[in-house]
């Protein structure tokens, strides 16, 4: 299962000074956040790294990337997230396995709350919090979580060995998720709401070709249901064009229907686009002077590891470019300039 909240399973680290005020902090430690860590670590800005609740980011329950360059064979997405935090604490980088839960914008220095209770100063902010899967939002979803729904594939799919599942969606996830449940399951079948797929060629190619795949298309899930040992034993399906029902027997439900911005703890105080995500000009500068962004929570879009990990990079730069200025200029004389400017969205 997707671990929402995994504040048992982490400690706090040593008490903060509420009045220390750190350089740089990041907030996100998935492929965006631990590149900023990175570079900002060695651009010598000390920073500090919250992870949030899911370490290591949607890509570590990723089961195989094939499309990061330098690793020809691919490699498992936890190996990939394990890599990038290693690199990032080799040359400094302070990570904390703590969740901000709140943030103020409207001063600067910012000042930011955590689940554990510690308050933190920054000079500069970098947001890479990522996204969350999107809901169904039918009934039976949120009591069958965990009892046969799931929106991770690489978590859950060895529990439906030699079990039928239906996967929803007809993007990349889906598709990608629904070839790798083929290793367990013994059967998949992907229930899309149109009759074309979204996914790519090579994914659509291997999903057409897998003898356990099956689809049926422009159909929608309107319920999750469970038989007595109150696990999902089924789903109710509707024909989007002849408005047929059904019901259709099955062990496990994957939804991979897409993904929403983890932006709540900036929603009044940057400028997000309509569907939430963080706007950033094309350097990653957000709305506020000094607050940078990268990675899925800017991006709905390109969202790739390569390409999280690029804009992750082009925040940290920025972030140090502006630690440089704010040294000579101060805040308030930096923020008017980059206001000024209109180069930061508005
Ligand atoms: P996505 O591309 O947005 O696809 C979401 C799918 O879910 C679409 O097929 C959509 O249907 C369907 N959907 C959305 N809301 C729905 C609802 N309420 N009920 C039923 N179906 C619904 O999301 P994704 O597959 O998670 O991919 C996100 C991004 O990551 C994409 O840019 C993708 O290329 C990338 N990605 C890449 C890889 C890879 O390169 N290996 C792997 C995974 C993801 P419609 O098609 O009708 O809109």
């Amino acid at each position: 299962m997707v671990i929402e909240n995994m504040s048992t399973f982490v400690l706090p680290t040593e008490k903060t000074d509420d009045e220390k005020v750190e350089k740089v902090i990041i907030i996100g430690g998935g492929p965006a956040g631990f590149t900023a860590g990175l570079y900002t670590a060695r651009a010598q800005l000390n920073p500090v790294l919250f992870t949030g609740n899911d370490i290591g980011g949607q890509v570590a329950l990723t089961y195989e990337i094939e499309n990061y360059p330098g690793f020809p064979d691919g490699l498992s997405g936890t190996d990939l997230a394990e890599r990038f935090q290693k690199q990032a604490e080799k040359f400094g980088t302070r990570v904390e396995y703590d969740h901000v839960l709140e943030l103020d914008l409207s001063q600067h220095p910012f000042t930011l709350r955590t689940q554990f209770e510690k308050t933190y100063k920054a000079e500069s902010l970098i947001l890479s919090m990522g996204a969350t899967p999107r809901k169904l939002q039918v009934p039976g979803e949120a009591e069958l979580t965990g009892r046969g729904v799931s929106y991770c594939a690489t978590c859950d799919g060895f529990f439906f060995k030699d079990r039928e599942v239906i996967v929803v969606g007809g993007g990349d996830s889906a598709l990608e998720e629904a070839i790798f449940l083929t290793r367990f399951a013994s059967k998949v079948t992907i229930v899309h709401r149109r009759d074309e797929l979204r996914a790519s060629k090579i994914l659509q190619k291997r999903a057409f070709e897998s003898e356990k795949i099956e689809f049926i298309w422009d159909t929608i899930v309107t319920s999750i249901n469970a038989g007595d040992n109150g696990a999902v034993n089924g789903v109710t399906l509707k024909n989007v064009k002849s408005e047929a029902v059904s019901e259709f027997p099955v062990d496990g439900v994957f939804i991979f229907i897409g993904h929403i911005p983890n932006s709540q703890i900036v929603k009044d105080q940057l400028v997000l686009d309509e569907d939430g995500y963080v706007v950033t000009n094309r350097f990653g500068h957000t709305s506020v002077p000094g607050v940078f962004a990268g990675g899925e929570i800017q991006d709905h879009r390109f969202k790739q590891v390569s390409t999280s990990v690029g804009q992750g990079a082009m925040a940290a730069i920025e972030a140090e470019k502006f630690m440089a200025e704010l040294e000579d200029k101060g805040y308030e004389a930096l923020k008017a300039e980059l206001l000024a400017s209109k180069t930061l969205p508005a």
